[in-house]
């Protein structure tokens, strides 16, 4: 199993429109950016992406993905799913995951579009691509938004989705002890209703035990990156983790 983080970014990404902040400036300057949420998880040549970013084009011509298997949708936000199209139009048949709820609230933004609606619940696990998949219900308001755990060959990952520190005891149960935690920090600091900043996303990988944890969904309110990256252990775009069949330690491939 390989997971490569297609965007790091928040809804906005990094550099923000007409911003022209350090950090934005920064990434201008220096020409890095943040894209728009999506992980992609890939096992035995199959491909599953984890929300359809805005930037979904430019990420799957940068990491040659020819085809998507099937995709997981974590909430109606635009940002996890407004780039599903870039792929509908060269592909019709994509299978689409995620709980009843999400998939009625971004149906009505796929009027012209072809898949395979899926729907599944949160605490039920099914097989995917030869992984094992469970959902699970984080705290996103006012929308409906979940996590989802994979695990594949003994190696588990979990991905927090959107979310506020709140999330249900149920589904702390059900993520303890990941070997990859990744996990949203909007911001450093400072206190948001529907996400979590860097020392709320760092204590709850501490308190469900995660082997490696790696910030994303973040926002230009970080550092610019070569800065953060000494505080936090932020992620990048494209950053990858791959895990082999006897459980090892993940480690980075840029
Ligand atoms: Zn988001
Ligand atoms: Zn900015
Ligand atoms: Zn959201």
């Amino acid at each position: 199993m390989k997971v490569t983080l297609l965007g790091t970014g928040d809804s906005t990404g990094t550099p923000i429109i007409g911003c022209h902040c350090k950090t934005c400036e920064d990434a201008r300057l220096k020409g890095w950016e943040r894209k728009r949420f999506s992980v992609m998880v890939q096992n035995g040549g199959r491909v599953l992406l984890i929300d359809t970013s805005p930037d979904m084009r430019r990420q799957l011509l940068d990491t040659n993905v020819d085809r998507v298997d099937a995709v997981i949708w974590t909430h109606c936000h635009f940002d996890h799913f407004g780039g599903f199209g870039n792929f509908y139009r060269v592909q019709s048949d994509v299978r689409v995951y995620t709980l009843p709820e999400i998939h009625e609230s971004i149906g009505r933004f796929m009027e012209f579009m072809d898949y395979k609606p899926i729907e599944v619940e949160c605490y039920e696990e099914f097989e995917l691509l030869g992984m094992k998949i469970t959902l699970f219900e984080v705290n996103h308001p006012p929308v409906k938004s979940i996590g989802v755990r994979i695990e594949c060959d003994g190696n588990v990952v979990v991905v927090s989705g959107d979310t506020n520190a709140d999330i249900p005891k149920k589904s702390l149960e059900i993520i303890e002890n990941p070997d990859l935690f990744i996990v949203e920090a909007l911001a450093p600091r400072g206190r948001f209703r529907k996400h979590m900043n860097a020392d709320e996303a760092l204590a709850l990988a501490k308190k469900i035990g995660a082997r490696k944890t790696v910030l994303t969904h973040v926002g230009h309110f970080f550092p610019p990156h070569d800065i953060a990256v000494k505080r936090y252990p932020i992620g990048h775009d494209y950053q990858t983790f791959e895990f082999r069949e006897v459980k090892l330690d993940a480690f980075f491939r840029d």
